[in-house]
C-alpha cells in the first residue's frame, strides 16, 4: 500500500491511525456486532460515541459550561446563513470583516437578513494580510462581528483574536480549528466544517455560548435554530454519525498526540520549513504579508508560472498530490494540517529545491 501525501484544503489528509482504527472497527465497532454506519443514533452506543466526542472536544479547546458544542450539517456554507439568522435578530445589524473568498461568501448570506457593515477589508491589497484591531470600524450597535480567522484560499490568518467589547465575536475556524490552543471564551460562537482539520464532510462543528441561544429570526427553519439543535442535543433528526464517529477518533489521536499546545509546536516547524523554502531565494515567492501567514493553507508562486504545470507534474510522480492554488488565486497552495505529517512536508521542501536546480 503506498499512501501519498495530499496537500488538498479540504476533504484533506486524515491522521493514519484514525483511519487504520475505523478499518478495524469497521464490521464490529467494540463487540456490538455493528458498524457504525449501522448503528441507530437513539441508540446506548452511538449515544456514548458522540457524548465522548463532545466530552474530548471539550477538553481539548477548554470549552467552557456555558457554552454549547453542536454536531450539525450543511457544511461551513449553512453557516453563513444560521448565524445571522440565529443572532442578527436583536439590532438587524452586523459588522463583518471582509478577508477574502470566505469571508465574502459570509457577508452574500448575511446581507439577506439584514445591514451588513464592512468594519474592515483587506481588499486594497489583495486579501494579503489581516485586517489590523486600528483599521477596524465597529458598530456597537451590531448584533456581532463576523471575522474568517483562516482564509483557506489567500492562505491569511489571524493570530490574535480581535477586540469587539461587548459585541460577541463570530468565527469561522473551518480551516485552523484544533490547530492550536484558542480561548473560547473570547468568542460568542465558533464554527467550523470538519473535513478541514476534524474529520469528514458532512459534519460542522458550532461552538455557541448559551445566552445567543434563542433569538432566531421568525420563519427560521426549526433544523437551522441553534436552540432547538442544543435543546436536542445536535439529535433533532439523523446526525451524520458516521462522520461524528470519526471526529471523535481524531480527537482521540489529539488527546495522544498531547493536545493543541503540542499541536501548534508541530504545525510551526512544519509551517515554518515550509515557509524558509518559500522566501530562501527568489525562485518561489509568496503573495501574504509575513505576520499573517497561516500555518495551515500556505499558497506560493513560481517565478515563472510557464513552470507550474512541471511543478504539479514533477510533484504527482513524487507522491506530492493536490498542490494546485485555487483557481482565483493561481499558483500553488500546500495544506498542512494537524494530519500532515513532518516527513511529507520535508519531502515536499526536497523537491522543491530539487525543481528549482533543474529549473532554476
Ligand atoms: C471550506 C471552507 C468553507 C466552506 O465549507 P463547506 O463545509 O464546504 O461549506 C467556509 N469557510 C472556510 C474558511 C473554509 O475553509
Amino acid at each position: 500500500m503506498a499512501r501519498v501525501f495530499n496537500f488538498s484544503a479540504g476533504p484533506a489528509v486524515l491522521p493514519e491511525p484514525v483511519l487504520a482504527q475505523a478499518r478495524d472497527e469497521m464490521l464490529d465497532w467494540h463487540g456490538s456486532g455493528m458498524s457504525v454506519m449501522e448503528m441507530s443514533h437513539r441508540g446506548k452506543e452511538f449515544e456514548s460515541i458522540i457524548a465522548q466526542a463532545e466530552a474530548d472536544l471539550r477538553e481539548l479547546m477548554g470549552i467552557p459550561a456555558n457554552y454549547k458544542v453542536l454536531f450539525l450539517q450543511g457544511g461551513a456554507t449553512l453557516q453563513f446563513s444560521m448565524v445571522p439568522a440565529n443572532l442578527m435578530g436583536v439590532s438587524g445589524r452586523a459588522d463583518y470583516v471582509h478577508t477574502g473568498e470566505w469571508a465574502k461568501k459570509a457577508i452574500a448570506e448575511a446581507k439577506k437578513y439584514g445591514a451588513v457593515q464592512i468594519a474592515a477589508s483587506a481588499e486594497d491589497r489583495n486579501f494579503s494580510y489581516a485586517p489590523p484591531q486600528a483599521a477596524m470600524v465597529l458598530d456597537p450597535k451590531a448584533a456581532y462581528v463576523h471575522v474568517t480567522t483562516n482564509e483557506t484560499i489567500g492562505g491569511v490568518e489571524y493570530h490574535w483574536v480581535p477586540e469587539t467589547g461587548a459585541v460577541p465575536l463570530v468565527a469561522d475556524m473551518s480551516s485552523h480549528i484544533l490547530s492550536r490552543p484558542i480561548d473560547v471564551s473570547r468568542y460568542g460562537v465558533i464554527y467550523a466544517g470538519a473535513q478541514k482539520n476534524i474529520g469528514p464532510a458532512g459534519l460542522t462543528i458550532v461552538i455557541v455560548r448559551d445566552d445567543l441561544l434563542g433569538h432566531a429570526v421568525k420563519g427560521t427553519p426549526t433544523m437551522l435554530d441553534y436552540k432547538a439543535m442544543a435543546d436536542n442535543q445536535s439529535m433533532l433528526n439523523t446526525p451524520p454519525t458516521y462522520a461524528v464517529y470519526i471526529a471523535g477518533l481524531v480527537f482521540q489521536w489529539l488527546k495522544g498526540v498531547g493536545g493543541l499546545a503540542r499541536m501548534e509546536a508541530m504545525n510551526r516547524e512544519k509551517a515554518g520549513l515550509l515557509y524558509d523554502a518559500i522566501d530562501r531565494g527568489g525562485f518561489y515567492s509568496s503573495p501574504v504579508q509575513k505576520s499573517d501567514r497561516s500555518l495551515m493553507n500556505v499558497p506560493f508562486r513560481l517565478r515563472d508560472e510557464s513552470l507550474d504545470d512541471a511543478f504539479l507534474k514533477e510533484a504527482k510522480a513524487a507522491g506530492m498530490i493536490q498542490l494546485k492554488g485555487h483557481r482565483s488565486v493561481g499558483g500553488m497552495r500546500a495544506s498542512i494540517y494537524n494530519a500532515m505529517p513532518l516527513e511529507g512536508v520535508r519531502a515536499l521542501v526536497a523537491f522543491m529545491a530539487d525543481f528549482e536546480s533543474r529549473h532554476g
